[in-house]
């Protein structure tokens, strides 16, 4: 019988793992909007997204409602690692009947503790006008929407005050306190010895009293995970092994629906303790612990701490004995009666017959103590019982634990998880094989984790403290974080300003007299049409102005389009060095791509895409009005980009080509896209640089002839800003951005929004944010000063959904940065700002084209497409929808649909060559 038992009593691992998977079941149950509301295991959100890093400084006041007691504590951090906290207790006995009587007591009550404790650890004439922060450690089940903001659920603990269930703790608390404060309707301080001061009052006297604000309310668990983050070692999972059981870790935010908080982590409160309720504990489930349960004051629920919890541990073994002395297995012959009495064995009875192995004599003294006369061999089963329900208690523990530590490294995408567990409670403290137990069994359970198990002392006091501190610390990092970043967010009045300004200047750089001093020079590029599908023949086209210099052959058929390209290296010496020997280069390229291609012996048509601004006075006549995106080679600004082409050519000796069409990139994309859908009427650019095109009416451009149809218009909007309109939109890392390109000035609608400047945007927040210690703990990254290292692809990866945090790291130790979790946080938030406001802007640039597009054919509601190019826009896991989405909110009129261009600069240039064909 006694085998029996003992077999009975301990779980096989098959049965372990299926316990560990139907935790993370509900613990994904808890955590789940939807299915939230019957989870057993709750997985209630704390609020808390941070742990301690050491820099927390200041005083913390803790109180704590116990079963008994008031505890109170002030403790003093110096910003040191908290290495030594300094730290002063004090406990107040509940008065009788307090816990069953109106909460307006129980609350007032404590507010005396707090004022009486104050009175006798601090003196008056110390920081008295400082506000000093308070952590209430309030053990019962709320409903938390903020840290400090709790609704009591419902009492438990024996705890039962009216006016209590459904309000917030925290203001009940904060009310009580500050009614210490204010003197009463007889004008006299009802408490606290003038210690408070609310902060409206001007009663007291100064430096006489103080503020209490109570910033954080918080669980005991949630306190041990704090604790055990002190020394700079982050813990993030903690678990409470006492007389219940509980445990709490870091989760990823957006997985904790029932909060609205998405980025980071936070700390959830499993509640684990009522895991098995609804049914999957029950294979596991003996009849010992159903007696037990049977006789708790709660049947049916809290099942799993019924299993684990130092309370019922006991009683487990009791009931054990119950059953062995009906069969007669035990105590037999004597009488056993006493076994029958509910709380016979306690926790310190268990934990003295484990903890002596040896000495059967210690075994016999307890049992004989109790009025059981057992035999020797009695005793040596007592000892295997105690052993044997200790044993299962760490083993489920450590199976609640693996399911924590997997999901974890699950939802952390890892492959391998190494986290420091903080543990405190009696079955911890006491029981020396727990450590042991809860190790391999969670190993054994949880290969792929790795976990450090540290003892916490006192968490509910001291972690309370810095749940308080890091609170404050999060507080105050976030004004700073805003200060830093408000200039870079645009309200929508904000765009519609820009939209209007963009659309006033493009009027002026149609008009004939006002074109010179618009900043958008609105220049006219001789393409007359967009594609109606007709066009065929074979045609050679370059794009240069991009990252590459390409050549390419494009065949226009009934059938379709095809290309063969090839792409040229030009050296940076090359496009910062004199204009001859770059268009020499070209040349040498393309007699090479016709070798290559078999092509040396036809003159092909060649449209040629050159995404610089161009004064064009004709389909193959245009003059270069300034270099821009990094090129600078001398003698071509002011002559004509064709001539100098053909007079390389010449000077080459190459005749296989004939220049027929010069096209800026955005007409090339626009054209692309216009092959396939006739309704795209507009280009867009957001590569490298940025630029749109798009069909306005001949008798509004006055600064070509004529009044007869379309001509496509490269807006050159980069330029946008340049006359100083956009000014009040730059913040001071613009400027420095600006200040330091070899063009300052110049393109500053570019210089917000394109591929070449966002990531130097970034890095000088990043510089900004890290002297202001608040980034990498203010630890200078002398890699971060170095100009371009911060790549614009960087923010795709940073912003990529989920948090790909092992990307961020591989990108952070490109730079030797040592990034904490909320570093790559707060990154990610900087990065995803500059790319908002980059889409914002661009919206709002649309937004004036086609909204002008609309008036101008008179309609009320119009149709278009946009065709778009640029690795930016292509790649970025968030630009193209801002765009959208802010365009839709700007010109709700119209309704714009996006089409990605494939190789607009090449398949556009021969279209460009081709319509031109056609139309002649
Ligand atoms: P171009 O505009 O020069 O013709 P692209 O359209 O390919 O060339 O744009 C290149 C620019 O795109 C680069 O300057 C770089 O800043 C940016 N870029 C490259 N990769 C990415 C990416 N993954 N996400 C966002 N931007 C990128
Ligand atoms: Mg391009």
């Amino acid at each position: 019988q006694i085998q029996r038992a003992l077999r009975i009593l301990s779980i096989p691992l098959e049965r372990l793992h299926v316990m560990k998977g139907h935790m993370i079941e509900d613990m994904c149950k808890g955590l789940s909007r939807q299915t939230h509301a019957q989870a057993k295991v709750r997985m209630l959100p704390t609020y808390i997204c941070s742990t301690p890093n050491g820099t927390e400084k200041g005083n913390f006041l803790v109180v704590e409602l116990c079963q008994t007691q008031v505890r109170t504590l002030l403790v003093t951090l110096y910003g040191d690692g908290n290495l030594s906290p300094q730290m002063m207790y004090k406990i107040y006995d509940l008065p009788e009947g307090i816990t069953q009587g109106e909460g307006e007591a129980l609350f007032d009550f404590i507010a005396q503790c707090v004022a009486q404790f104050l009175a006798e650890t601090t003196s008056p004439d110390t920081d008295s006008e400082q506000c000093l922060p308070l952590g209430f450690v309030f053990p019962f089940t709320c409903r938390q929407t903020q840290l400090n903001k709790a609704e009591l659920l419902s009492w438990s603990k024996g705890f039962n005050c009216s006016g209590v269930v459904g309000k917030d703790v925290v203001a009940l608390l904060q009310a009580a306190i500050d009614k210490q404060a204010r003197p009463d309707k007889e004008g006299e301080a009802t408490g606290g010895g003038g210690w408070f001061k609310s902060k409206k009052s001007s009663q007291s006297a100064p430096g006489q009293s103080r503020h209490v604000e109570v910033v954080a309310l918080m669980n005991d668990t949630v306190g041990t995970m704090m604790t055990c983050s002190m020394e700079g070692r982050a813990c993030e999972v903690a678990m409470v092994a006492d007389k219940g059981s509980n445990c709490c870790f870091m989760a990823e935010a957006y997985l904790v629906e029932t909060a609205e908080e998405t980025s980071g982590r936070m700390c959830v409160n499993t509640e684990w303790g009522c895991f098995g309720d609804d049914g999957p504990l029950n294979d596991l489930f003996t009849p010992y612990d159903q007696a037990v349960d049977e006789e708790s004051s709660n049947p049916g629920e809290k099942r799993f701490e019924k299993m684990v919890g130092t309370l019922y541990l006991g009683e487990i073994v009791r009931h054990v004995l119950i059953a062995l002395t009906a069969e007669k297995a035990m105590f037999t012959g004597t009488d056993a009666a006493i076994l029958k009495e509910k709380g016979v064995f306690t926790m310190q009875h268990l934990l003295e017959i484990v903890n002596n192995e040896d000495s059967i004599t210690e075994v016999k003294r307890i049992l004989e103590a109790l009025g059981l006369q057992p035999s020797e061999r009695d005793c040596g089963r007592m000892q295997q019982i105690c052993r044997a329900v200790l044993g299962r208690a760490a083993t489920l523990h450590a199976t609640g634990l693996a399911a924590i530590l997997s999901y974890m490294c699950q939802t952390r995408d890892l492959e391998s998880l190494m986290v420091n567990v903080g543990v405190e409670g009696e079955l911890f403290a006491g029981y020396p094989r727990f450590e042991e137990i809860l190790m391999s069994v969670s190993r054994l359970l949880a290969p792929e984790c790795m976990a450090t198990i540290l003892a916490s002392r006192d968490g509910s006091g001291r972690g309370a403290a810095m749940v308080t501190a890091v609170a404050l610390r999060l507080a105050a990092q976030r004004r700073a974080v805003d200060e830093v970043l408000a200039p870079l967010r645009l309200s929508r009045d904000d765009l519609v300003k820009v939209q209007a300004l963009m659309r006033s200047e493009m009027d002026r750089g149609l008009g004939k007299e006002t074109n010179p001093s618009a900043s958008v020079r609105m220049l006219p590029t001789y393409v007359t049409h967009t594609p109606d599908g007709t066009e065929k023949g074979d045609f050679l086209a370059l794009d240069l102005g991009g990252t590459n210099f390409r050549v390419l052959v494009v065949r226009i058929t009934e059938g379709g389009i095809t290309m063969a390209s090839e792409i040229y290296v030009i050296p940076v010496g090359i496009t910062q060095g004199s204009g001859e020997e770059l268009f020499d280069h070209i040349i040498d390229c393309i007699i090479d791509f016709q070798t290559k291609q078999n092509l040396v012996t036809q003159i092909l048509p060649l449209g040629f895409t050159f995404s610089f601004p161009c004064q064009q006075v004709g389909l193959d006549k245009a003059l270069l009005l300034t270099w821009t995106k990094g090129f600078s080679a001398s003698g071509c600004v002011g002559q004509d980009v064709v001539q100098l082409l053909r007079d390389a050519a010449k000077r080459k000796r190459h005749l296989g080509m004939q220049v027929v069409a010069l096209v800026n990139d955005t007409v090339g994309t626009m054209m692309a896209c216009g092959y396939d859908d006739p309704k795209c009427e507009i280009g867009l650019i957001v590569g490298t640089g940025t630029n749109a095109c798009y069909m306005e009416e001949m008798k509004n451009v006055g600064t070509v002839d004529g009044d007869q149809g379309r001509m496509c218009i490269n807006m050159e909007w980069g330029a946008f800003g340049d006359n100083g309109c956009l000014d009040h939109l730059f913040t001071h890392f613009d400027h420095v951005v600006d200040e330091t390109t070899i063009n300052p000035g110049k393109q500053r609608f570019e210089k917000l929004i394109s591929g070449m400047y966002l990531g130097e945007i970034v890095r000088q927040i990043l510089v900004v944010m890290t002297q202001k210690d608040l980034l990498f703990q203010g630890k200078p990254c002398p890699k971060l000063q170095t100009k371009d290292i911060f790549k614009t692809k960087f923010l795709s990866t940073i912003e990529l959904n989920g948090l790909a945090l092992r990307q961020i790291r591989a990108i952070l130790n490109e730079l030797e940065i040592d990034a904490s979790f909320e570093d790559c946080v707060l990154m990610r938030e900087v990065c995803q700002t500059v790319s908002l406001r980059a889409a914002q802007l661009c919206a709002a640039g649309l937004a004036a084209v086609v909204e002008k597009m609309r008036e101008n054919r008179g309609v009320d509601q119009l149709s278009v497409t946009v065709g778009v190019d640029g690795t930016l826009y292509k790649l970025h896991p968030c630009f193209s929808n801002n765009l959208q989405t802010t365009l839709k909110d700007l010109a709700p009129n119209c309704n714009v649909t996006f089409m990605l261009s494939e190789d607009g600069s090449g398949k556009g240039a021969a279209l460009v060559a081709a319509v031109a064909d056609r139309a002649a």
